[in-house]
């Protein structure tokens, strides 16, 4: 049975009293057992007091990004280990945001993901493409290679590791939501890709999230599809009420 998962990156929000307060306010809002795994990505400099802060909850705290390289001179960078020596198990990958603001290429988004998962990181991987590439009719080509070049060298163990989040950019903070039969059809084509670079087994078990403006009242729809096992949520992930109530459509 694959995971769902829903996951809240928190971008370049939330200073760190902000990080307190939402922390708090989501423990205070945990009444229950959601269905479902719960993670936020806070920014870097407050992992550390967000990952104590949260050891007594089901929150799991996980970084937004981290650099392909071990360690050295490599200014501004955080490192696997480092990331691993304060609690950190999971990070998001290849955010279009780390693709498009910061030049990020599919080639330094797999060397990222294999310097995660060799060192036993879980990563959430982004994939997505932008709005002229599906007016185009070329959204399944490019979506799938991404996660080709990405995930292709990865045995099959360390596929266990891979949480794919396809997050089309131009429904990304814009308000505009792939409806649930595209975001479906799109995880259906990701989930035929993985079974035809791996097997069946790793299709049917790696977690496919959606994220671009998932809201409370679109979730239930959009989580409701077969392929698609959650979400990952930027902007109504900084209210705990509206991240709680997202995570509660699972
Ligand atoms: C994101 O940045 O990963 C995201 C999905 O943002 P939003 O929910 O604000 O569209």
């Amino acid at each position: 049975m694959r995971k769902q998962i829903v996951a809240g990156n928190w971008k370049m929000n939330c200073d760190l009293p902000d990080t307190q307060k939402l922390i708090t306010d989501l423990k205070t809002g945990l009444v229950k057992e959601f269905n479902c795994e719960l993670m936020i990505a806070p920014s870097t400099p407050f992992l550390y007091n967000a990952f104590n802060s949260t050891l007594d909850s089901d929150i799991e705290v996980i970084a937004q990004n981290v650099s392909e390289q071990e360690k050295g001179a490599f200014t501004g960078e955080t490192s696997v280990d480092m990331l691993q020596s304060i609690g950190i198990k999971t990070v998001i990958i290849g955010h279009s945001e780390r693709r498009d603001i910061y030049g990020e290429t599919n080639e330094l988004i797999a060397q990222k993901v294999k310097a995660s998962v060799n060192k036993g990181m879980r990563v959430i991987f982004c994939c997505g493409e932008h709005l002229e590439i599906r007016k185009e009719d070329k959204h399944f080509d490019l979506v799938g290679n991404q996660v080709k070049i990405a995930l292709q060298d990865l045995t099959e163990e360390q596929m266990s590791q891979i949480v794919i989040a396809y997050e089309p950019v131009w429904a990304i903070g814009t308000g505009e939501t792939a409806t649930p039969e595209q975001a479906q059809e799109m995880h259906a084509h990701l989930r035929n890709e993985l079974s035809v670079l791996f097997n069946d087994s790793i299709a049917q078990n790696t977690s496919i999230l959606y994220g671009g403006s998932v809201k409370p009242n679109n979730a239930a729809e959009l989580f409701a599809k077969p392929d698609v096992d959650g979400g990952l949520v930027g902007g109504a992930s900084l209210s705990a009420e509206s991240f709680l109530n997202i995570a509660n459509a699972i």
